[in-house]
């Protein structure tokens, strides 16, 4: 009786957010599918800036150009890379011209981390999901932990160098910025977890397990980026 009156409160407080149907149209996804992906959002390995990101491109509120544009906040919808295209949410992770070489950097990266997967859901894997909003199964000789964070790093570096290029500066090397941050966080995880906490175990499921472009030999971490 209480459960129920409890549930016709909810009913009547709490409206399904608008955002996430961006990719059930998108990609077709049931709504189950769409809390999958919610829980590779928060995760403790991410910064809180790249949790921030992952949970402003679930609910489809990043704000792009083309939003800033509605709401009187920019003058232009053109994307700030590119200078090309009008900059919503699937240009600035998909579309932009400027992408096209860390795409394939991205790609031929991710075909070393499948590269001992043994699952046929390999088959359902596609790229343009796989870099917006991550891998939602398990795959027996993938390290999906691992995975997701890569992707998550990938995201953040995207619309960071869009926001440095917006702010002034130039040349911003994407692939060098992603190699770096992912090294960076890594490396800072292996130390706390490793040498500080005495946590070998969670480095090792998180970081190493199944991962062809990480590995410790010696008490170093050699990356294979
Ligand atoms: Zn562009």
């Amino acid at each position: 009786m209480l459960k129920s009156l409890y549930q016709c409160v909810l009913e009547d407080i709490t409206e399904e957010p608008i955002g996430p149907t961006i990719w059930k149209k998108i990609y077709a996804l049931e709504e189950a599918e769409l809390c999958k992906i919610w829980k590779h959002v928060y995760v403790f390995w991410k910064s809180s800036k790249m949790i921030e990101l992952d949970y402003k491109i679930m609910h489809n509120c990043v704000f792009t150009n083309v939003k800033l544009k509605k709401i009187g906040l920019s003058d232009s919808e053109l994307c700030v890379v590119c200078h090309k295209e009008n900059e919503d949410i699937m240009h600035v992770f998909i579309n932009c011209d400027e992408l096209e070489d860390f795409h394939d950097y991205l790609s031929a990266l991710l075909c070393k981390i499948f590269e001992n997967c043994d699952s046929d859901k390999i088959n359902l894997v596609q790229s343009e999901m796989l870099l917006l909003n991550g891998l939602r199964w398990k795959m027996k000789g993938v390290n999906d932990l691992f995975l997701n964070f890569v992707l998550s790093v990938a995201r953040f570096c995207i619309f960071r160098r869009r926001n440095l290029l917006k702010n002034g500066h130039k040349n911003v090397h994407l692939t060098k910025l992603f190699q770096y941050t992912l090294k960076h966080y890594v490396t800072y995880f292996y130390v706390y977890l490793c040498k500080q906490n005495n946590k070998s175990n969670v480095f090792e499921k998180n970081f190493l397990k199944d991962n062809p472009i990480v590995q410790e030999t010696d008490d170093v971490l050699v990356f294979d980026l």
